[in-house]
């Protein structure tokens, strides 16, 4: 099902400037064309559990399958949203917080910007960000750290592991309204 309060939520906590739980590398995303959607649970895919997804939204279909596909975003969101970001709803409501917000903004990082034949970031005629779905800093095995050790991109991985977490998990909690009634 739509969720509207899960989009509002984002654009007041973490995108908005002065959000509690802002983040500036996601400035590019303020006013996307972005939905979220929640699924009803969680599935599997090549042995791992999926919790959540970002997709540029796309029919690989024609005539009435594609018609049928809109719809659905139509009556659902009022227009066809250039990107959608979906959860488990299983998994979000027995989640920590900070397990919930690590979901929400991993799948926000996977909408990034596109950038220029110069690498600086792209935009259209009428100066919004070009997006664009991008995968992970960091795809690697266990095995191959173990064995080889740390390619430069693990190592920035493994840093930032070691560094405290940058979100207090008070703002966490201040950014959850039921948080805040039992504070
Ligand atoms: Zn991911």
């Amino acid at each position: 099902m739509p969720a509207p309060e899960l989009a509002h939520w984002v654009d007041q906590a973490i995108l908005a400037k002065g959000g509690e739980l802002h983040n500036p590398e996601h400035a590019h995303l303020v006013d996307a064309d972005m939905a979220f959607l929640w699924a009803p649970a969680a599935f599997g895919k090549a042995g791992r559990t999926v919790l959540g997804q970002a997709e540029q939204v796309m029919f690989r279909a024609g005539g009435w399958q594609k018609a049928r596909q809109e719809q659905q975003m139509i009556e659902w969101f009022g227009c066809v949203p250039e990107f959608l970001i979906t959860l488990a709803a299983d998994y979000c409501a027995t989640c920590s917080d900070a397990e919930f917000c690590a979901l929400v903004e991993h799948e926000l990082y996977h909408v990034g910007q596109r950038t220029d034949e110069f690498g600086a970031p792209a935009f259209d005629k009428l100066g919004r960000p070009k997006l664009r779905i991008v995968g992970h800093d960091v795809e690697e095995f266990v095995g191959v750290v173990a064995r080889y050790g740390p390619s430069v991109d693990v190592q920035r991985l493994v840093a930032a592991a070691g560094a405290a977490p940058a979100v207090p998990r008070l703002n966490i909690a201040r950014a959850c309204g039921c948080c805040l009634k039992v504070a």
